[in-house]
């Protein structure tokens, strides 16, 4: 499979389909084909320096996603080789693998989005079909402690009502935290509502475009920035305070 496939124009890598969540909306776990690695060997490709000559020179950031990137057995590998290419990473992740796993890619990472799409177990449970919010609040506790870390939460319509609930507990650990909706569907009520929640709270809420149904699905990949950027940022408010992650 031609490697060029999975990267579009935003310099994003997606390396597996895999992931232990079933978001309801989420089109990998319903496939009629079981989730599978993209390539029987992904890191075959990083070998030989193939991915260099044919990722653009100016690219100097990458989004890794999956799936979860976690679920990519060459995912170590694959986070030295860009790092010593001097590619900065993103990673976007639910976080619910093992710690050791989290602790030896830390040194290769740039950034991690930290799935947060829910204040509490059952919340979570009903989004993501996966009894996890407690891990998931540990690997945020780590995360805090050793890494830039972002919460990624995507907001759909029927966990609008948990924005306020998700803000909270963003303010009281002091991490920023990004929102982000598809408004096409929602009514006109519920983006009223998300864009009021934006004014008062002025935290980061985006608008995304629907996605290609292979990725995960709650990765905001529009707001990246195109690699002709050689001034590669962005920006995120959260409680007045405004934080440049630049990349
Ligand atoms: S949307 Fe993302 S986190 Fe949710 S099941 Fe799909 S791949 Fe996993």
């Amino acid at each position: 499979m031609n490697i060029l496939n999975q990267f579009d124009h935003y310099r994003t890598l997606r390396v597996t389909q895999e992931c232990q969540l079933k978001c309801g909306h989420c089109p990998l776990w319903k496939s009629e084909v079981a989730p599978h690695p993209i390539w029987d060997s992904l890191f075959d490709l990083f070998k030989d320096d193939l991915f260099v000559t044919i990722v653009p020179p100016t690219i100097r950031v990458i989004d890794l996603i999956g799936g979860d990137p976690f679920n990519e057995p060459d995912l170590e590998k694959i986070l030295l080789f860009l790092h010593k290419k001097h590619i900065k990473i993103r990673l976007w992740t639910h976080g619910l693998t093992m710690r050791s796993q989290i602790q030896s890619v830390l040194p290769y990472l740039h950034h991690v989005y930290l799935f947060f799409p829910a204040p509490n177990e059952a919340a979570y449970y009903h989004i993501t079909g996966f009894d996890g919010f407690s891990q998931c609040k540990d690997t945020l506790e780590f995360l805090l402690a050793n890494q830039a870390v972002t919460l990624n939460c995507p907001v759909q319509t029927d966990t609008i009502q948990e924005l306020p609930e998700i803000y909270d507990i963003a303010v009281s650990k002091n991490v920023p935290l990004m929102i982000h909706y598809d408004p096409d569907l929602f009514t006109r009520e519920s983006r009223q509502y998300i864009r009021r929640f934006n004014r008062m709270k002025n935290v980061t809420v985006l608008q995304h475009r629907p996605r290609n149904g292979k990725q995960c699905q709650v990765v905001p990949i529009h707001m990246q920035v195109p690699s002709s950027n050689r001034k590669i940022y962005f920006k995120e408010t959260m409680n007045r305070i405004r934080h440049k992650i630049q990349i």
